[in-house]
């Protein structure tokens, strides 16, 4: 049963005040599942003064304390995962086991951040007087406006909001207008756990409005983006006029190396379920497949059988195992990509086209001989495209993976212990995977260089983007 969506403003749950709202449309059929309330401009001032209020509240809250309330977040949502997912594929279009898989993940990236609160030591300074102390503080930035999108629409939250509370902010989240509902549950999980009134407050509306008017605000003093890099680019630069500290979670395009001395077998087995693990709408999805050209055909051939095995269908069929496309403009943008390839001379090994009339299902696709010119070599899909390439040389595959102005994750696969460590020095990337699939755990790193980003979304990294560090100098008198 999807939920009433609703905003949560200073503990309480509403409606937009000015009654507006949108449909939110289920992918598998395109008809609608409920409506998100859009947030006024008064409801906006309201969650800021909440979120003010809320953030004197919690930075007073001693780290023990955020850490017991928000390990009680974690399991209240851990024990309503079975209602939360069919919310998700609801909204999102996902095979239920994956939505399944995303929220009882939100419950360990929850404790994690519970843990990091506990842990956010400062450090004493050996000073060059005797009677003189020095320390060094992490202090809370503040306030927190986070956006996420659509793709992932608790796990994209889950770690901005709990980074932010671990850290003793308050956050004001823009969540997705695509997929309100599961992502209201999280912050519901948060809420029943006993956060105070005013630290969490969730707001959905008119994506541009909101960022342009939170982002200049002075009560803000932290913005948080996951999405596109050309909207990225835009609120980072809306951020630095006022000065406002920036964590940005933007586009990739993976480059995914296969050398020579790969486990063929293996490599292709596992890039091919992580291509089609959300229909590819993916910010660390394999993209540019670059095999070397000894064992491209036999690559090209397993990764072709494994992509036609893929059942196709709706997220809550439970036999299915790639759901559609979130919404309309991904299946444009599929076929738009993959003509454009097929006019540059690349070979549709298999896809290439939308599944149906109904929903925004769309085929797997491979294409092999894909020049470097076309579109899909230089911008990112998202979606399930897998187009693949020979290569001849380590240098040349380096060249080929760094060329691009993206720099998320990036794939290799070898048995060579030296090509595996030289591979992972040379690429441009935030974060490399090698002979394995291994990303995006709550403990590790997760973040982009490059037009990727900057800053970190887990691991130790990830609070630090929510702390301001302090000098405190004294002398004894
Ligand atoms: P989009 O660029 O319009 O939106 C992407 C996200 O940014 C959405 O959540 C949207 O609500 C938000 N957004 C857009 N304009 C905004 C603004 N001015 N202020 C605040 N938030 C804003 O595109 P889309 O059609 O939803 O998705 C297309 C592309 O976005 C994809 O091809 C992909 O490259 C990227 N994307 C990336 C991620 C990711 O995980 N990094 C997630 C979703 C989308």
């Amino acid at each position: 049963m999807y939920p009433e969506v609703k905003l949560c403003i200073d503990g309480e749950w509403v409606a937009g005040s000015e009654g507006k709202s949108e449909p939110i449309l289920d992918p598998a059929t395109a008809q609608r599942v409920g409506d998100v309330p859009h947030a006024s401009r008064a409801d906006l001032d309201r969650a800021l003064a909440a979120a003010e209020a809320g953030f004197k509240v919690w930075r007073e809250t001693s780290p023990h304390d955020r850490y017991k309330l928000m390990r009680k977040a974690a399991d209240i949502v851990r024990s309503r995962a079975d209602e939360i997912a069919p919310i998700m594929t609801a909204e999102q279009g996902k095979p239920l086991v994956e939505a399944k898989g995303e929220t009882l993940l939100a419950g360990d990236i929850i404790d994690w951040f519970a843990e990091e609160a506990r842990r956010a030591y400062g450090r004493v300074i050996p000073a060059r007087a005797g009677n003189v102390h020095q320390l060094v503080i992490k202090e809370p930035v503040g306030v927190v406006a986070a956006f996420t999108p659509w793709n992932f629409p608790i796990n994209q939250a889950v770690r901005k909001v709990s980074a932010a509370l671990a850290a003793g902010c308050s956050v004001i989240l823009k969540g997705p207008e695509e997929t309100p509902g599961s992502c209201m549950e999280l912050v519901r999980a948060y809420v029943d756990a006993g956060i105070p009134k005013g630290v969490i407050n969730l707001v959905f509306g008119v994506p541009s409005e909101i960022s342009e008017y939170l982002i200049p605000h002075p009560i803000v003093r932290k913005i948080s983006f996951t999405g596109s890099t050309v909207v990225g680019k835009h609120l980072a630069g809306l951020a630095g006029q006022h000065m406002k500290r920036v964590t940005m979670e933007l586009g990739g395009h993976a480059p995914a190396i296969v050398f020579e001395d790969a486990d063929v077998d293996a490599a292709a087995k596992i890039l091919s379920a992580n291509k089609f693990r959300n229909a590819g709408q993916v910010c660390v999805a394999p993209t540019r497949f670059l095999v070397h050209e000894k064992v491209y055909d036999g690559f090209v051939d397993k990764f072709v059988a494994a992509t036609k095995k893929l059942k196709v269908g709706p997220g809550s069929d439970a036999s299915s195992r790639m759901g559609p496309l979130a919404n309309s403009r991904r299946v444009d943008a599929m076929e738009s990509f993959v003509n454009d390839a097929v006019q540059r001379g690349a070979n549709l090994r298999t896809g290439g086209k939308r599944i149906g009339n109904e929903g925004y299902f769309f085929e797997p696709t491979v294409m092999t001989d894909v020049p470097k010119d076309a579109k899909i070599m230089n911008e990112e899909p998202f979606g399930p495209l897998a187009p693949i390439a020979p290569f001849a040389s380590f240098d040349e595959v380096v060249e080929e993976a760094n060329r691009l102005p993206y720099g998320l994750a990036a794939y290799a696969y070898t048995r060579s212990t030296q090509t595996a460590a030289a591979i992972g020095a040379a690429v441009e990337s935030g974060m490399v995977s090698i002979n394995h699939h291994g990303l995006a755990l709550p403990e590790v790193p997760f973040g982009g260089v490059k037009d990727s980003g900057y800053g970190s979304e887990g691991g130790a990294e990830a609070i630090e983007a929510y702390l301001n560090t302090k000098f405190v100098t004294q002398a004894n008198v």
